[in-house]
């Protein structure tokens, strides 16, 4: 079977170092592997308009930034398929087919949903096209035949619900859809990094992000402003690293390269760790090697952004190609889809067959 790659992000503001390890890092890894037969990157904006439908602006300006964030991290467009959501109309008739095999039960299950819907605060205005966006996620994955969605934790359970929508549906109407698994990050600190104020989640809603694009100032403006351990105030005071944003930072960035480059006197992370621990060593000596781990790895990126930036109709033109490219290939589903739920009336000549003897005596 083809091994094929679906994932994507909301056009909701730029990518940020989240996402970037949480998905962008892995999905750029993969794409070189050459592993897999097809990789489709879709910029969900159908879904961001789901809890954004009173700011469409905010989501037409995200769309390029997004798409430069991709290419600047390495998303190579001769490799990986980038597209619009909304510009392949087939998933959203796939969305209202899947509709009919969840309930509303289900959705209200799905522990993402309801952290989201406490997050935005919604109260009882809840949107329904939010509620039902794991169906559309269905259908999105479920469109490319996906069998692969590098992301992180919190689409564990869209994921879920995917499965079960392709078993329910191949059930009733006979093997048509493939089922997806979720690649997560194999490093426990990417799952779901926190913000830099130490909340649970580095999220675009949240403001409390590194976006991959910004400037090195203000990178390191964040960086020395992170949450640390709050009883560690002076350098001989055994620090903690239970909650410790720096470090959760350093787990999922520094590698042994970094430390032979800019902190020599130490052999590895554990090393720091356990001298931070001990006590002797300060917040701001952690700080100063964390931003020269981030902008290590950012400065190549905001060098591609920068290039990228001076030609920005080729990027809208890899948008329109990449859409068209991924429509034809949701529309051949699409198809598959309507002759299994036996809604492909013109195309079934059997059909008319049986109506003319039904009535020929
Ligand atoms: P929004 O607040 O609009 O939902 P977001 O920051 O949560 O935005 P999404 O576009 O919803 O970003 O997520 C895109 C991808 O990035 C998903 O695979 C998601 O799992 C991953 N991701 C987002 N935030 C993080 C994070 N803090 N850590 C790890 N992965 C993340
Ligand atoms: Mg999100």
């Amino acid at each position: 079977m083809a091994k094929i790659i679906l994932t994507g992000d909301r056009p909701t503001g730029k990518l940020h170092v989240g996402h970037y390890v949480g998905s962008l890092r892995r999905r750029v890894e993969l794409q070189n592997s050459g592993e897999f037969d097809k990789i489709y990157i879709m910029i969900a904006d159908a879904q961001a308009l789901t809890d954004n439908a009173d700011n469409p602006d905010k989501i037409r300006e995200n769309i390029v930034e997004v798409a430069l964030d991709y290419m600047s991290a390495g998303i190579d467009p001769a490799k990986s398929t980038i597209l619009i959501q909304s510009m392949i109309p087939e998933l959203t008739e796939l969305t209202f087919y899947y509709a009919n095999l969840v309930t509303i039960s289900r959705l209200e299950r799905n522990p993402t949903i309801k952290s989201e819907l406490q997050m935005r605060g919604f109260g009882n205005s809840i949107p329904v096209g939010f509620y039902t966006y794991p169906i559309s996620q269905a259908a999105d994955i479920t469109a490319f035949k996906a069998t692969t969605v590098p992301a992180g934790e919190d689409q564990m359970p869209m994921v879920e619900q995917t499965q079960e929508i392709v078993q329910r549906f191949n059930y009733i109407y006979g093997e048509t859809l493939v089922t997806p698994h979720i690649l997560l990050p194999d490093n426990k600190a990417c799952l779901r990094l926190p913000g830099i104020d130490g909340k649970a989640k580095m999220s675009k809603s949240l403001g409390n992000c590194i976006y991959l694009s910004e400037s090195e100032e203000d990178v390191k403006k964040k960086v020395m402003s992170m949450f640390t351990d709050p009883n560690h105030i002076k350098i001989e005071d055994p620090g903690s690293l239970e909650g410790n944003t720096v470090f959760t930072y350093l787990d999922a960035f520094a590698k042994p390269e970094h430390f032979e480059e800019f902190l020599p006197d130490y052999a590895g992370l554990d090393e720091l760790k356990a001298h931070y621990e001990r006590g002797g060593l300060g917040d701001v000596k952690v700080k100063k090697f964390l931003n020269n781990v981030l902008q290590s790895e950012l400065e190549p990126i905001r060098k591609r952004r920068a290039e990228l930036q001076k030609d920005i109709p080729y990027v809208y033109e890899v948008l329109k190609k990449g859409s068209e490219e991924a429509r034809k290939v949701a529309a051949a589903t699409l198809d598959d889809v309507k002759a299994s739920m036996k809604i492909n009336y013109f195309d079934d000549n059997a059909l008319i067959q049986e109506s003319v003897k039904k009535y020929s005596n």
